[in-house]
């Protein structure tokens, strides 16, 4: 069975948020302080069987198996590549997989989570959009994946500073893995809030990043109901270009985007937006491009990640040259933007954002209808 989708009548406990705790507690005629303590057992001790949840009662144990179990994520495959970054593939079922990917740094542990099990908006570069969508992943596989990555890395005994200190592994999570977040929003707010809740991961809004391509009324609903940092698919200055790359720009354009980006620095954790940019070979990459972005974002507080794009095969772009990289990063730096080029992490083990998964569903033929356009990099 897939994980975090319950079988009959059994609740994933992965699924529950505070509030879906102290309501399972409720019903089962609880205290509500229960949830707490469940919660304490599951994402902070990180146990996956009732049993184990020692500090309540022999019965209580007992009536809460009979209604809810703790369902991990299935891995398909668990690859470290020589850098350290860690890649799972993970089954969601009906022959659809999502990845996740942990890519260690000196100072903390970045886990990059997918949100669906593929996408509807078809990016042009981007491989997760060619395999077509299949469905949202529930809140139980979202929150899965953090629970199953900090085990499988204490399992392993990681070594890290933070943990050394009683940390967990993972300190960051990104949603910028397969899909995209906002459209499956009711799943991610929920997710996000046993993210953030001190009684399960605790991590602060500043460590949680959202990758959206820029729908721009979930962005004004996320900022209300729980305004995570925020980092936004721009990969063009202008609307005709960026109608081409990112289709949902058709139905939000640019003016509409960057208004709601203004108004999500009003509870944004950090005060800034992160603007990803993915390099594309003669297409958004000249020295023009970079000088038509800086004037379009002057008015705000951001900062530029600018990405390699992944080559993949059967692919209509190619990725820019280094120099050209460098040269464009240097206009938004000679313009003041703070502007970094994302480091390409486990090449060995195919980690850039959809590119496993797509090998996997390309080799098991499930998605025929791949219009392969383009491919890998940055999916959400
Ligand atoms: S870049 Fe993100 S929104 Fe666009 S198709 Fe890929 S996963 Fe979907």
């Amino acid at each position: 069975m897939p994980f975090g989708r319950p079988g009959g009548h059994v609740i994933n406990l992965l699924g529950l948020d505070a509030a879906g705790l102290a309501a399972l507690f409720a019903n089962l005629g609880e205290k509500p302080f229960r949830g707490k303590q469940v919660s304490h057992w599951v994402h902070q001790r990180l146990v996956g069987d009732v049993e184990a949840m020692t500090d309540l009662s022999r019965a209580l144990r007992a009536k809460l198996a009979a209604v809810a179990a703790v369902r991990g994520p299935v891995v398909v495959s668990d690859t470290t590549a020589a850098d350290g970054t860690r890649k799972w593939l993970l089954d969601v079922g009906a022959g659809n997989a999502v990845e996740m990917v942990y890519i260690p740094e000196d100072d903390r542990g970045t886990l990059c989570i997918s949100s669906q099990a593929g996408c509807a908006l078809d990016c042009a570069f981007c491989s997760t959009g060619k395999q077509g969508f299949s469905r949202n992943l529930t809140t139980a596989e979202i929150v899965g994946q953090l629970w199953h990555a900090n085990r499988a890395l204490l399992a392993d005994g990681i070594s890290a500073p933070w943990v050394d200190q009683g940390r967990a592994p993972i300190t960051n999570v990104v949603l910028m893995g397969m899909g995209e977040p906002l459209a499956n929003y009711d799943s991610v707010v929920s997710a996000l809030g046993t993210f953030l809740d001190d009684n399960a991961y605790g991590l602060s809004r500043r460590r949680v990043t959202l990758s959206t391509s820029g729908l721009v009324p979930a962005i004004d609903r996320l900022r209300e109901a729980c305004p995570v940092a925020l980092a936004i698919s721009l990969h063009a200055g202008n609307d005709p270009l960026r109608d081409r790359l990112v289709p949902i720009n058709r139905k939000y354009p640019l003016a509409q985007l960057l208004a709601a980006c203004l108004r999500y620095l009003d509870r944004a954790p950090r005060d800034f937006v992160t603007f990803e940019y993915v390099m594309l070979d003669g297409v958004n990459d000249t020295t023009d491009h970079a000088h038509e972005l800086a004037a379009l974002v002057r008015d705000i507080p951001c900062k530029f990640n600018l990405i390699p794009w992944n080559p993949f095969p059967g692919a209509a772009f190619r990725t820019s040259p280094r120099a050209r990289i460098l040269a464009f990063q240097k206009v938004l730096m000679d313009r003041g933007f703070v502007t970094t080029v994302r480091k390409t992490r486990g090449d060995d083990i195919d980690a850039a954002c959809g590119q496993l998964a797509g090998r996997v569903q390309d080799r098991t033929k499930r998605h025929i209808r791949m219009r392969v356009a383009a491919a890998a990099t940055t999916a959400h």
